[in-house]
């Protein structure tokens, strides 16, 4: 990246731009590539595990747009803007389909700022989602999602970023609340492997790279679809759902390390 603006720290890796390396983009600084490189050293299968979870998160929104009529998407934790967006695959089946971006980095909205400055119905908001009863009363969200039809709330790779004590279990029913039915929730996460000790090493160093978070277990994704009906194939790993080409070996750590799913609210 060739200029900062002073919003924008340079000397302090985020994740949005560390994920930004993973992707191959180039929205990132030397600090942000340390930790890519560190995090791939541990494991590199990390670049495809982010590969395949833009790939979901694709299939996902066409899925949902096309089959299910879904005409707006609350993208949280959307990273900075990368190659194919949740707007551009949506608006793709529907030109008029409203999209929310939000992340706590403000580089996202910068970066957003210039991509979406011809887009009417798509915007760009910085909030935190460990505060989610403020940004869903952000104007900014109220003025292209209406609460009162389906909404589609993702949560895409972004709550193994929070770890127990800052209640991702909380966050997500506020979410759930406020959606009404015929909704959809979307979420992947990283996931964990099983309990031999190599497993569990990889996690925790993998987890100190990052800074802070959580790996879980597929039942405890679960939880945060309590109420929802979670559609078929299940919470599986990312590259089972739905998938445009069969997977032939799914016994790989790219393939088993990242699950997701979606819900739907009765
Ligand atoms: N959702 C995108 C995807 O899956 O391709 C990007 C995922 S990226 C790994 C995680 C994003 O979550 C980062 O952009 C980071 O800034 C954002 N994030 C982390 N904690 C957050 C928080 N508390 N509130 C909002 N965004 C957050």
């Amino acid at each position: 990246m060739a200029e900062s603006s002073p919003q924008i720290p340079t000397g302090v890796p985020t994740a949005a731009r560390v994920y930004d390396v993973m992707l191959g983009g180039k929205d990132n600084y030397a600090v942000d590539r340390t930790v890519a490189e560190a995090s791939l050293a541990i494991m590199p299968e990390l670049r495809d595990i982010a590969l395949h979870n833009r790939a979901i998160l694709h299939r996902v929104v066409r899925y949902l747009a096309a089959e299910e009529g879904i005409t707006q998407f609350l993208d949280l934790g959307s990273g900075l803007p990368t190659v194919r967006n949740t707007h551009e695959v949506a608006q793709e089946v529907n030109p008029q389909a409203h999209v929310v971006y939000v992340d706590i980095d403000p580089i996202v909205l910068a970066h957003g700022r210039a991509i979406l400055a011809d887009n009417a119905n798509t915007t760009v908001v910085t909030a935190d989602i460990r505060r989610p009863a403020e940004l869903l009363g952000r104007p900014e969200v109220r003025a292209l999602i209406d609460f009162e039809q389906p909404v589609c709330v993702m949560l895409v790779g972004i709550l193994h970023h929070l770890g127990d004590e800052e209640n991702p279990g909380q966050i997500v029913q506020v979410l759930r609340d406020a959606m009404p039915s015929g909704s959809f929730f979307f979420i992947t996460n990283f996931t964990r492997l099983g309990d031999a000790p190599e497993s569990v090493a990889l996690e925790k160093q993998l987890l100190e790279q990052l800074g802070t978070g959580r790996v879980r277990t597929p039942a405890e994704l679960a939880t945060f679809f309590d109420g929802f009906e979670i559609l078929p194939p299940g919470l599986v790993p990312l590259p089972l759902w739905r998938p445009d080409e069969p997977v032939l070996d799914a016994s790989t750590v790219d393939v088993r390390f990242m699950t997701g799913g979606v819900g739907r609210k009765p």
